[in-house]
């Protein structure tokens, strides 16, 4: 086991993004984050990897929302980190997060390319200084459609195109993942913009601790007036689910290589070798995505090449990947609130219930009880304590846990886990739909093994 160190303080208040100049203390040093607004060159890349090494610990994450981030810097090697980065020029979003899919205006899928209106909206925040007055992870989705997937990334406002008789309209939302997001209606592609400029404004003018999710419809309505479409509604089209990995199209004649880290973190070394191996192959574009993702872009034959050079060196490339099913957090040593090498744990459960990590549910592994990776309920979910491995079953990290075992049976409590798959699951039922059968009396007694 790993004892849990001093209480992490970031520099400034609880919750605050780490930006590249507001850098967060951890257990491994302070970290700090940059988020791209377009494409960087595989070149540019593989000098953050070397500035990753030089000022930190060599570790980069690419978060849940497709930021980059350093690890096991110091007060002065963050300054350092910050100067170097900036010297780069590259495309680094400031201010007001306002997202679009890393494949608008080059998805032959997509309803609409969300770009223009993105940018408008960012360069009206940018005017009004809007984020220094707004919730500090206030963000905006603009959701053009295609085969990017942004249901899962939590926005405070999200603009999701549909088409209606030949013309494109844009549905807004507001609170959460897409799907518990409060639906307010549609509105034109001349007023949107101005319409999530008005709900920001809003959101500013109430405090630094107001959130999209603080919306509901009587404001909505109120704020937006008559550009607010409430009567027209679009025909629910299925959506299937589509990770970011492998070959996509991209474009005439060019395509999308998608890769994930592993549990969302990789040595810059191994991150800038595969960035060598992109140019080499003639590649000249890439952006990191949501869902510790990267996309490459380039010619058919280079993605696909490039594609096996990621599979080789542990990236995923496939979804179906075990590694996708698990949350993991940074862990010890990376944070000093960890009882457990959280990365370490997540590795063996990959291997050892691969069978089980059907993409049917998340297995969430978390250092404490913060839950850092992921805020939602998940059907199981490991998290350290002073007193052991705690597991919740249909909980979150934070609820109170099901059962507590010994560190010592952390791996052992996995491979019971396992067996009980292999011995309960009917043909054809996958995971989530076994556990639910089985309930959290016979999960618990497996883990315990007390039957
Ligand atoms: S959940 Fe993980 S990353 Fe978050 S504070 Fe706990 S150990 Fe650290």
């Amino acid at each position: 086991m790993v004892a849990a160190a001093d209480p992490v303080q970031p520099f400034g208040r609880r919750g605050l993004c780490p930006a590249l100049s507001t850098p967060m203390r951890t257990g491994d040093g302070f970290l700090s984050r940059i988020a791209f607004e377009a494409d960087i060159t595989p070149r540019a890349m593989m000098a953050l990897c070397d500035l990753a090494e030089r000022h930190g610990n060599g570790l980069i994450d690419i978060t849940a929302r497709g930021s980059l981030q350093f690890r096991g810097l110091s007060p002065e090697s963050a300054c350092a980190l910050e100067k170097d980065v900036l010297v780069l020029g590259l495309p680094l979003r400031e201010g007001l997060a306002v997202e679009t899919s890393p494949l608008a205006g080059r998805d032959d899928t997509e309803v609409a390319d969300g770009r223009f209106l993105a940018g408008e909206i960012r360069k009206e925040a940018e005017r009004l200084a809007l984020h220094e007055r707004l919730a500090a992870k206030t963000s905006v989705v603009i959701d053009g459609g295609g085969s990017f997937s942004m249901v899962d990334l939590l926005a405070d406002i999200r603009l999701k195109a549909f088409r209606l008789n030949g013309r494109i309209f844009w549905r807004l939302l507001v609170g959460g993942p897409e799907s518990k997001a409060l639906d307010a209606g549609a509105v034109e592609t001349g007023a949107a913009a101005d319409v999530v400029l008005s709900l920001l404004l809003y959101l500013a003018g109430k405090g630094p601790l107001a959130r999209g999710r603080d919306l509901d419809r009587s404001i909505i309505k109120a704020v937006c007036g008559d550009r607010l479409l409430d009567r027209v509604t679009e025909k629910e089209t299925a959506w299937s689910p589509s990770a970011p990995l492998g070959l996509m199209a991209a474009g005439k004649d060019f395509f999308a290589a998608g890769a994930a880290l592993a549990f969302g973190q990789v040595r810059s070394s191994d991150l800038s070798r595969l960035c060598q191996g992109a140019d080499m192959l003639g590649i000249r574009a890439l952006r990191p995505s949501a869902n510790h993702g990267m996309l490459f872009f380039g010619p058919e034959f280079a993605c696909n090449t490039l594609l096996e050079i990621a599979k080789a060196s542990g990236f995923i490339i496939a979804a179906g990947d075990a590694r996708s099913s698990i949350a993991v957090c940074s862990g010890a040593p990376g944070c000093a609130s960890a009882f457990l090498p959280t990365h370490e744990l997540a590795g063996f459960a990959s291997r050892e219930c691969a069978s089980l990590l059907d993409g049917s549910f998340t297995l969430h592994i978390s250092g404490c009880g913060k839950g850092c990776a992921r805020p939602a309920p998940s059907l199981l979910a490991f998290y350290g304590t002073a007193e052991g491995l705690a597991f919740a079953i249909s909980g979150r990290a934070d609820a109170p846990h099901d059962g507590i075992l010994p560190f010592t049976q952390q791996r052992t409590a996995l491979s019971r886990l396992a067996r009980l798959h292999e011995k309960e699951h009917k043909p054809g039922e996958n995971a989530a739909t076994l556990f639910a059968r089985l309930g959290k009396e016979v999960i618990g007694a497996a883990l315990r093994q007390d039957d």
